[in-house]
């Protein structure tokens, strides 16, 4: 009997709402993704790249042009510099960035801090190279970080600490504080940080995302991971990359180089033309705002309280001065009573603890937000 080196995981979150949702006919608010199409020029780029024999192994880093428009984006965007060469790998969407990240510096017995609630495809990739997670809670309900907390859990063991800006499922996002606070606290230390930037690009009322590796100490340790899924609506297309200094790069090239070798090839093409245009990207925080506002105008009919998220594509709800009941159980109750599927927050704590806060996706077209608000409001307690 085989045994299982991830015992006390199950099935994803993400997977069992979606299904539960499609079961019931639901309105399917829960897993992450787009209810809309990418651009159909987007599409046409990669019609054109695969009708002129660009369709075999990309070059293991990723296509050159690609790995360029990314430096010229992050030098644009934050005046930070990184090499297309050799700072700038694309890889099989986000999660390969992460694991791969957190393979390369992990070792037996070392620990990683998880900021809690955390995105459920940490944990795992600690678990398997032999690190032992601490785990940190944020603060309830805005997640932003305790620093108390984080400096009590770093020793000597801490290899690794994960960073999610913007947070999902919070939509906390960090600031030039929490970016001092953080190099403060692991100066002279041999700590690195594996960052997850998937929403870069949506973030609200003007705020800016401050990417790790704006400040210039936590750069030279930073894994930098994103997701071309959020940003060009193409989750379906697993493509992400990493962005780290040369001497990370090295390490972590040699662990994707095995586990993926290369990503889909005329995707990588078609991307990097499609982002000759900035506007295809820098538009995001005004287009997912506008759907913020308008499924939080609807919430203010449900009974539930919330703060209007500060980016991601998510906002959470409390309903704990209603009910009792648990997150999971209220979860898979609205998905099958009212039709509109939710993610109960508690699965992205590792003791599964409740704060009676569920998450929904608004990455929806409006007409569809616009009826679930009306199922919501009818009440579900
Ligand atoms: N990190 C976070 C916080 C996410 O929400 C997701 C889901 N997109 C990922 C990583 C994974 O991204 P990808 O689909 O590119 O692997
Ligand atoms: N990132 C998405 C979310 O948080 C899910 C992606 C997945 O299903 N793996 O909902």
């Amino acid at each position: 009997m085989l045994q299982s080196k991830l015992p006390h995981v199950g099935t994803t979150i993400f997977t069992i709402m979606s299904k539960m949702a499609a079961d019931h006919n639901a309105i399917n608010l829960s897993q992450g993704y787009p209810g809309f199409d990418c651009f159909p020029y987007l599409q046409d780029l990669v019609t054109k790249y695969m009708n002129t024999a660009h369709n075999q192994y990309a070059p293991m880093t990723g296509v050159p042009s690609l790995r360029k428009r990314l430096a010229d984006k992050t030098l644009s965007i934050h005046d930070v510099e990184y090499d297309a060469d050799e700072e700038v790998t694309i890889v099989s969407g986000a999660t390969e960035a992460l694991n791969a990240s957190i393979t390369a510096v992990v070792r037996q017995g070392d620990e990683v801090i998880l900021l809690e609630p955390a995105y459920d495809c940490y944990e795992p990739a600690v678990r398997l190279n032999g690190g032992v997670p601490v785990y940190v809670s944020l603060n309830v309900p805005d997640f932003s970080v305790d620093w108390n907390k984080v400096a009590d859990a770093i020793n000597p063991k801490t290899r690794l600490i994960m960073v999610n800006t913007p947070h999902n499922p919070g939509g906390y996002v960090w600031t030039q504080e929490d970016l001092n606070t953080l190099a403060d606290l692991i100066r002279d230390k041999d700590i690195y940080i594996v960052s997850d930037d998937v929403y870069e690009h949506i973030v609200f009322e003007g705020k800016k995302h401050l990417p790790l590796f704006s400040h210039h100490e936590l750069k030279e340790r930073t894994f930098a991971c994103g997701s071309f899924g959020k940003t060009f609506h193409i989750t379906g297309w697993k493509i992400g990359y990493c962005l780290a200094p040369k001497a990370l790069t090295e390490e972590f090239r040699k662990i994707h180089q095995f586990l993926t070798f290369s990503t889909v090839t005329p995707m990588q093409y078609a991307l990097a033309d499609y982002m000759e245009d900035p506007s295809r990207y820098l538009y995001l925080g005004h287009f997912y705002q506008e759907k913020r506002d308008l499924f939080c105008e609807g919430l203010k009919e449900t009974g539930f309280s919330f703060t209007p998220t500060e980016g991601s594509f998510f906002q959470c709800v409390s309903y704990g001065h209603l009910s009792q009941e648990s997150d999971f159980d209220l979860a898979v109750r609205m998905t099958k009573e009212i039709g509109v599927a939710s993610i109960p927050t508690s699965v992205f704590y590792h003791d599964k603890r409740d704060h009676k806060i569920l998450r929904f996706c608004f990455a929806k077209d409006d007409d569809v937000l616009e009826k679930a608000l009306e199922l919501l409001q009818k009440g579900i307690f």
